[in-house]
């Protein structure tokens, strides 16, 4: 029987609640437990597929194909371990499920509530999740305490500690200690406010972690058990760090992994938490040898999270090949404005460009301009979805010489759609029915910058797309030098496209973005930023 542990969090959003998760998460699984993580999203929204990334940053897609949170991200990333779709549970879902069973008549009559028919779908949605044999489920709740949205999922958990006792079921409350600097003090009464909260919602939290900008004090510590009712070891201090990947172990210094432990009388943890290979990626993350300047175009560049994956990736990538990388976010469609030498200027120094995903018209011109500039001057290139769909318009426009060429996507009428939904696709009108999402198959050619990155055959990697390369028109690009280089064997769709005679020059159909690990960096990153390594020392030697 698999034990619950639920974090909330108070005061304020963007405590970095996912992160807390995921570290907790990374010890205990580092003591051999079996743990996966949950996330509840209190929004309507069925799933975050159709927001805008300027709401909740980018959404993040697992294996089987669900668009989710992007805190599910983080847990892969931290825990290694693969999430599905029963990781991410909103509202909307809950909802959704309901009402097509009260429509089906399912509920013979009844009155269908909040309670107990929305709690218990949502209990029911974590039981589900934990039934696929783990030992720990820890869920995230989404928003602060307080919110109304998220009041049904608090009742179901505390129906569900009624049931299950609170050692099954322990509930950690993240907030902030604010920091009065005028009085150079820490406060602790916005925290005891939200406990306050949390208990209107007939939940006593277990343990306090706190985010604070500054040490907490013996005091502070004393004040928190003592308003909050939690056992003096029970609060855990989160300060502030340089990297999210500091914080698990920050935890285990705090002893996050061991009270919950101790409170959940959890059967002898198996042994005491590895992590050496983690310490190694820190080591070296921190510590980097070699810098490069990477630039990553795309049009959500305000906003980090757009692009957290991505962000994250070359992280993994950095750490493990010692290399700092600092990442210039460019806007795309301030590209598309720049005269020649202003192009240059933006784009000239950069060791490595990437061209990100996304959708829509906004900006895609200044995403195939950069194409050009990295093609054009050997800087080494790596288009990621859209942005591989640049690439091949670009090519075929300034290669081949076919001059309207477009996705059917941005210009439906264009004359060569040289990135074109699938036949089979044209028939489907339901929008959400059309898209490619989730793990596919990939087979790579040998002797290829794609093949040389992975090291063998065959590959699955993630897909959130509609358009296609257009197989009509592969004859045309590989007489004109641009090789396929990766295919899906049983559809014969073009997964990955390369340019042999330039230093690297890849675009990838997939997101390669979605399995990069802390530990275990993604391979055609590690290949880019070798490359972007390697084009700065030819065009800025070391002096010797
Ligand atoms: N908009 C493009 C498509 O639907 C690319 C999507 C993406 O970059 N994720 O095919």
């Amino acid at each position: 029987m698999a034990k619950f542990i639920f974090v909330t969090g108070g005061v304020s959003s963007s405590l970095g609640k996912g992160i807390i998760s995921a570290s907790l998460g990374k010890l205990l699984k580092s003591q051999g437990f079996r743990v996966t993580i949950q996330k509840f999203d209190p929004y309507i929204n069925v799933d975050p597929g159709t927001l805008n990334p300027y709401e909740h940053g980018e959404c993040y897609v697992t294996d089987d194909g669900a668009e989710t949170d992007l805190d599910l991200g983080h847990y892969e990333r931290f825990l290694d371990i693969t999430t599905s779709r029963d990781n991410n549970v909103t509202a909307g879902s809950i909802y959704q499920t309901v009402i097509n069973k009260e429509r089906r008549g399912d509920y013979l009559g009844k009155t269908v509530q909040v309670i107990p028919h929305i709690t218990d779908e949502i209990q029911r949605r974590t039981y589900q999740l934990a039934e696929k044999g783990y030992d720990i489920v820890i869920t995230e709740i989404g928003g602060t305490v307080g919110d109304i949205e998220s009041l049904p999922f608090l009742e179901a958990v505390r129906q569900m500690r009624m049931k299950l006792g609170r050692e099954n079921c322990l509930v950690i409350h993240l907030t902030l200690i604010v920091y009065i600097s005028a009085a150079r003090e820490l406060k602790t009464k916005p925290t005891q406010h939200s406990v306050k909260e949390l208990l209107q919602a007939g939940i006593q939290p277990d343990l306090l972690v706190c985010r604070t900008e500054h040490p907490l004090t013996e005091e502070v510590r004393d004040k928190l058990a003592l308003f909050c009712n939690v056992e003096r070891s029970s609060v855990i201090e989160a300060i502030d760090v340089d990297t999210i990947y500091d914080v698990p172990l920050h935890m285990l210094k705090e002893g996050l992994n061991r009270e919950v432990i101790r409170k959940m009388q959890l059967s002898p943890p198996l042994q005491e938490p590895d992590l050496d290979s983690w310490r190694a990626f820190l080591q070296k993350l921190k510590n980097p040898k070699h810098h490069v300047r990477i630039g990553l175009v795309g049009k959500y560049v305000e906003l980090r999270d757009a692009y957290k994956s991505i962000l994250e990736s070359f992280t993994h990538a950095g750490a493990q090949l010692e290399t700092q990388i600092l990442v210039d976010l460019i806007h795309s469609e301030e590209l598309e404005g720049l005269k020649e030498e202003e192009l240059a200027q933006k784009l000239g120094a950069l060791h490595g460009i990437l061209v990100a995903p996304g959708f829509g018209s906004r900006g895609i011109e200044g995403k195939i301009r950069a194409v050009h500039y990295a093609r054009t001057h050997n800087i080494p290139f790596m288009g990621i979805c859209l942005g591989m769909q640049c690439a091949v318009i670009e090519f075929a426009r300034n290669v081949i010489g076919l001059k309207d060429a477009h996705s059917t996507e941005i210009d439906p009428l264009a004359e060569h759609k040289v990135i074109d939904l699938m036949e089979e696709q044209k028939r489907i009108t339901h929008l959400g029915g059309t898209m490619r999402l989730g793990a596919y198959e990939c087979a790579l050619t040998p002797n290829t910058r794609a093949y040389e990155a992975y090291s063998k055959p065959l590959i699955r990697e993630r897909h959130r797309h509609r358009y296609e390369f257009n197989n009509r028109y592969r004859d045309q690009f590989e007489a004109h030098g641009m090789r396929i280089t990766g295919i899906n064997p049983p559809t014969q769709l073009v997964e990955i496209i390369e340019i042999p005679g330039h230093p690297w020059f890849v675009g990838v159909q997939f997101h390669p973005e979605f399995t990069s690990r802390a530990e275990t960096a993604h391979p055609l990153f590690c290949a880019f930023v070798k490359a972007a390594l390697q084009h700065k020392e030819q065009t800025h030697p070391a002096k010797a």
